[in-house]
């Protein structure tokens, strides 16, 4: 299986050529030349499989130029019932990510998808974990080292932290805005005691982390020299393995191939339901993918509008589901290469002019750049939005009703999700977080405190360690060479 970048300007890859990397040299996303097939045998044969052993198949798929045997052990490390401990009570920890039946009405069914069992009890571990070891397989193999380097506000760098702690050739230096994050999110990546880790807090906010990030980036003798690598949202990577929980949720919702499901994504980056997007051309039978955003809506108006503007800083709002607070939606530009019938040229354009006008319109209207908003239907795409209101009043009722409680992140997906349940199709909400992380919402909404897991009970009392740095990159660039002696 070969990849090509959705500019169509980098030359084709293979699996193990892009894994390490982001973006294509030419400044797209890597996708593969075409989906790989699912026939009905085959998911036939994968409703009794293991995850481990689905993930497994669908890897196979994809990365075709590993060998299976080492595959199998990698994911057969990567998801076992004691990395993805974290269920609730009466969840079944070696399912991985259990379905929890909410309501069923009207021959509507809504059901949770727990995504959020990894060790930070967000969904980002369900590719981070995957990665952590396929990083460190590859680097193995060619006798490599990596230093990854990121800035974060709280998920993903946690996330890519308790993936990569005590992997060999594999530093991680993550910067985070020094006093800014919750006393929960702070605690789960300082505590680390790692030697691979390097939490750098630092005294500025999260803009002045992701600009020392982007400045270093743009150093490319450094970046060499260093051998810096980043793990973000685009990472193909991590699109495969969520790919692998859209086909897990529509098997343990369904009987027979026959039937269809729904599924409701809470979205920022729109990372999450891209993979959900693949799994549906790959032949899944998916009904509807619903795109449900917070405050942050710019995903919201291109489903409801076909136009794609992207936000200025000024104009992204610090909302209570912080991790689906974005301005511009990194992942985008993949449904937008499909949307296009894989017309590299016209989505190099498009995406130039989001640099130069801060968006693109394809409503079909005089003067739009095209018409395929009339198409988005038929990739059953549809879309809402939630706000702090809303959210507030799900986790209420959520909780009233079936004595569950919902993180933020998912609150807005079940907001969205109730608009657009159907009669005899299962609309599945993938929960993303579990509602620890975000307290200080749940004790609004409810008057007490989340549930933490256990082992996460005393987490914001165990020792920490991280250093403090001013916002200054010629500071931290010392830091990562006087750690990596390179
Ligand atoms: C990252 C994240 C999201 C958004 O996922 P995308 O892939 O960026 O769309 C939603 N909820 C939680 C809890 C997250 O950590």
């Amino acid at each position: 299986m070969q990849y090509v970048s959705t500019r169509g300007q980098a030359a084709p890859q293979s699996f193990s050529q892009i894994l390490l990397g982001g973006l294509a040299p030419d400044g797209g996303l890597y996708l593969p030349v075409e989906y790989p097939r699912i026939s009905g045998a085959e998911l036939d044969d994968w409703r009794t499989l293991s995850y481990a052993d689905l993930a497994l198949e669908v890897l196979k798929k994809f990365a075709t130029d590993i060998p299976e045997e080492d595959l199998k052990a990698i994911v057969h490390k990567t998801y076992t019932a004691d990395v993805y401990r974290n269920a609730r009570t009466g969840e079944d920890t070696a399912q991985i990510t259990p379905l929890r039946v909410l309501e069923e009405k009207d021959g509507g069914k809504l059901i949770l998808q727990a995504l959020s069992n990894g060790p930070t009890l967000a969904f980002k571990d369900m590719a981070m974990q995957l990665l952590g070891n396929l990083f460190e397989y590859a680097l193995a193999k060619q006798h490599a080292e990596l230093n990854i380097f990121g800035a974060t506000s709280g998920d993903t760098g946690s996330a890519a932290e308790y993936a990569m702690r005590g992997k060999k050739g594999i530093r991680v230096f993550m910067l985070s805005p020094h006093k800014k994050m919750s006393a929960f999110q702070t605690a789960q990546m300082f505590s680390l005691q790692d030697p691979n880790i390097f939490n750098i807090a630092v005294e500025g906010v999260f803009d002045d982390c992701q600009d020392m990030v982007k400045a270093v980036s743009n150093d490319l003798e450094f970046k060499a020299r260093q051998k810096i690598g980043t793990v973000n949202s685009i990472n193909w990577a991590r699109v495969v393995a969520q790919v692998v929980y859209y086909i897990r949720g529509y098997l343990s919702a369904t009987t027979g191939n026959e039937q269809k499901v729904s599924f409701t994504v809470p979205s920022g980056n729109f990372g999450n339901i891209c993979a959900g997007h693949i799994a549906r051309m790959m032949g899944v039978p998916i009904d509807r993918l619903v795109v449900a955003t917070n405050e942050n809506d710019v995903l919201d108006e291109f489903f409801r509008t076909g136009i794609y503007r992207v936000r200025k800083s000024a104009e992204t709002y610090h909302t209570t589901s912080p991790s689906m607070d974005i301005s511009k939606a990194s992942n985008f530009e993949r449904f937008v290469y499909d949307l296009l019938d894989r017309d590299a040229e016209r989505v190099r354009a498009l995406f130039k002019k989001v640099e130069t006008h801060g968006g693109f319109d394809l409503s079909g209207n005089p003067g739009s750049d095209g018409d395929e908003f009339k198409k988005v239907a038929q990739y059953g795409f549809l879309s809402g939005k939630s706000t702090h209101a809303d959210r507030v009043q799900t986790i209420r009722d959520v909780h009233a009703k079936y004595g569950v409680t919902i993180d933020t992140h998912t609150a807005d997906g079940v907001k969205v999700a109730r608009q657009h349940v159907k009669p005899g199709v299962p609309m599945i909400v993938l929960e993303t977080a579990l509602p620890a992380k975000f307290n200080e919402t749940i004790k609004e909404a409810l008057g007490h405190d989340a549930e933490r897991p256990a082992g996460f009970e005393n987490i914001e009392a165990l020792p920490q360690r991280f250093d403090v740095m001013p916002a200054d990159v010629v500071q931290v660039k010392a830091f990562i060479a006087r750690h990596t002696g390179l």
